[in-house]
């Protein structure tokens, strides 16, 4: 596996691949990784001749500034994990590297998507990631790239970005990962203390509760979002960001739930945010 801190080092890497008719799977991520990292990879790995991955804290899409400085860091762990599930190349960058000059003050929107949850509630936060998106996929050039359907709404933002501007890429949706008792994996789970994590259970529970009583026939948005909220309003030490119920392709609001419905929260688990939703089908 080779590790490479420059962006040329890296080009001059994936171009000789590219020359022999490797075919290339990216994802991009921000370390501290975990088993659903790992689901990208290994899908990557399976689909593609060459999986590169990149390790970068993008200081373009943290509107806190507390939430970047306190973000885990574990290169050497992160290192393991990737050669243990075959990727190629591991791209981990500095600050310099990525941001020449200084991150450049640009706005990348799609205001259709970016109306409501992250996009709200951070704002700020999904153009500093297309930004730096812009940037890697420039620079590694896969046939493929590899997002968690955990960051729903940042999948359909850059499959949309991908489609808009023409970068010749297929981008590739994975299901949320997680541990047996059902919460989803993520790095700032490691900020977690153990009641809090218990906490961080609620959000879950409550997207399941939803889910059920969509599948037993309610088609109110506002019943299901009721349920999801008394779940998470039945702790008091957690605060709700954001809870919606959405058309899961456009993330408009629904007057009657029909299609595929997303249902998404963010919620504080003491200092730590913490997000997760899933998709119904209802047919
Ligand atoms: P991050 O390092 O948090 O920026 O995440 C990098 C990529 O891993 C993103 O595409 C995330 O959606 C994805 N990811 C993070 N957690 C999970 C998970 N539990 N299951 C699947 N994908 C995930």
């Amino acid at each position: 596996m080779i590790v490479l801190k420059n962006p040329n080092e890296l080009r001059e890497v994936v171009q000789g691949w590219k020359h022999d008719g490797a075919e290339i799977g990216f994802a991009p991520t921000m370390g501290f990784l975990h088993k659903g990292h790992g689901a990208l990879f290994s899908r990557s790995a399976s689909e593609n001749d060459r999986t590169v991955v990149s390790i970068f804290v993008n200081p373009a899409q943290f509107n806190d500034p507390e939430d970047y400085s306190k973000y885990p860091i574990s290169t050497e762990k992160d290192l393991e994990l990737c050669k243990a599930v075959g990727v190629d190349l591991v791209y981990l960058p500095d600050r310099d590297s990525v941001y020449p000059g200084g991150i450049p003050s640009i706005e990348l929107r799609i205001p259709r998507l970016m109306r409501n949850l992250d996009a709200k509630t951070r704002p700020g936060h999904f153009e500093g990631v297309l930004l730096v998106l812009s940037r890697f996929f420039h620079a590694v050039e896969a046939d493929r790239a590899y997002f968690g359907k955990k960051d729903y709404q940042q999948y359909l933002i850059v499959k949309e970005f991908v489609r808009m501007l023409g970068f010749p890429m297929e981008i590739i949706g994975v299901e949320t990962v997680r541990d047996p008792e059902g919460l989803a994996l993520s790095s700032r789970n490691a900020r977690l203390s153990n009641s809090e994590k218990e906490e961080a259970l609620l959000l879950s529970r409550a997207l399941r509760l939803g889910e059920r009583l969509i599948q037993k026939g309610e088609t109110d948005p506002e019943a299901v979002r009721a349920i999801l909220s008394d779940v998470l309003d039945s702790s008091t030490s957690l605060k709700t960001d954001y809870l919606e119920v959405l058309n899961a392709d456009s993330l408009e609001e629904l007057q009657v739930l029909k299609g595929e419905v997303l249902l998404a929260v963010a919620a504080f688990v003491g200092q730590v945010r913490l997000i997760d939703n899933i998709t119904v089908r209802i047919s």
